[in-house]
């Protein structure tokens, strides 16, 4: 009987573990626009039409983050999907055709660029129209800032007082205009650090990044990972592999800063090994095959072989399922050097 129970309970526990939900991100929807951060009208309808097609789940971002808040399983082969920059192309031609499949989406929107008019983005009375129909509109900064360090003779105290009022202003603006206050901060270019994830969770806010990986209830809430899906990701070849992720049980992050203070920088991870083999993880820096060192049963390090270009860069580690076939496991580390 106690057997049975074990592996009841084993069972239970690695179908917990095999439930991820993923999050896209697009930014342009148009032929005419940079291809790198676009993709076409054929295209976006395409990928959702895959998504109907292969019985995914889209899901609004709200729903996500109360699921992670509550600790409750996230909802298996579910997608959230998002926008950055609040580009008109999303009212005009993104809109219409997300309204069309019925899915929620959420965008992210800098509201002193809207203020400028700087560029072909969406004005104020689209983002009420789009809020009215049900879209959710939060927070990416007041003026699409690099959030994560101090400028140049700008102290600690300073940098932390200049991105409290970035926070706060565009979240109060996107209240004014569209009665939302979610507290969701999607950090420009994906950019954060400790010190950052640090205030977010002062201010009571949710961190969301652009580092790839799955979501699931062991996720930090300060550095939620999206997929990107524009430009050359938009394949759906490829994309489709991406919505086939889960996310690793990670246990400990060994305090990691994305913000380097060695080059190159040594990620450390402990987490539970129960859906995957250890000699099948595998990490990658760009196109540099990484040689993941096991240092005891739960936890591993790894290291670029040379140092990380200025900027920002990425390690990737997946692993595939063994209970769920064609599934991968996958984390990936963003630097800031
Ligand atoms: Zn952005």
């Amino acid at each position: 009987m106690k057997k049975l129970f074990c592996f009841v309970a084993l069972l239970l526990s690695l179908t917990l573990s095999a439930q991820a939900a993923v999050m896209l991100i697009y930014h342009h929807v148009a032929s005419d626009t940079p291809r790198v951060s676009s993709v076409t009208a054929e295209e976006l309808r395409g990928h959702l039409q895959y998504f109907k097609d292969n019985n995914f789940q889209v899901i609004g971002l709200d729903v996500l983050i109360s699921q992670l808040r509550k600790g409750e399983p996230v909802a298996p082969d579910s997608i959230v999907i998002t926008f950055d920059d609040s580009y008109e192309n999303n009212f005009t031609t993104a809109h219409p055709i997300l309204q069309e499949f019925g899915y929620p989406y959420t965008i992210f929107i800098s509201p002193g660029s809207i203020d400028k008019g700087d560029g072909p983005l969406l004005n104020w009375q689209q983002v009420k129209q789009m809020s009215d129909d049900g879209v959710l509109v939060a927070n990416h900064a007041m003026r699409h800032e690099h959030m994560a360090r101090p400028e140049a003779g700008e102290s600690q105290a300073q940098w932390r007082e200049r991105m409290k009022q970035s926070i706060l202003a565009a979240e109060d603006k996107i209240e004014q205009v569209t009665g939302q206050r979610h507290q969701w901060l999607a950090y420009p270019y994906g950019e954060y650090s400790s010190e950052l994830e640090q205030l977010v969770t002062e201010l009571g806010f949710i961190g969301i990044g652009q580092q790839s990986g799955a979501i699931g209830n062991h996720t930090v809430l300060t550095r939620i990972p999206r997929y990107p899906a524009a430009g050359q990701y938009a394949d759906l070849k490829d994309l489709a592999q991406k919505l086939r992720t889960l996310a690793f049980n990670i246990t400990d992050y060994h305090g990691v800063n994305p913000v380097i203070s060695a080059n190159p920088p040594q990620l450390k991870l402990s987490l539970k090994v129960e859906d995957f083999n250890r000699n099948q993880l595998q990490c990658f820096a760009g196109s540099e095959v990484l040689q993941p060192q096991w240092l005891d049963d739960n936890t591993f390090s790894v290291s670029a072989g040379k140092a990380l270009n200025r900027g920002r860069s990425r390690y990737n580690c997946t692993a595939p399922s063994l209970s769920k076939k064609g599934y991968f496991y996958w984390y990936s580390q963003p630097w800031l050097n």
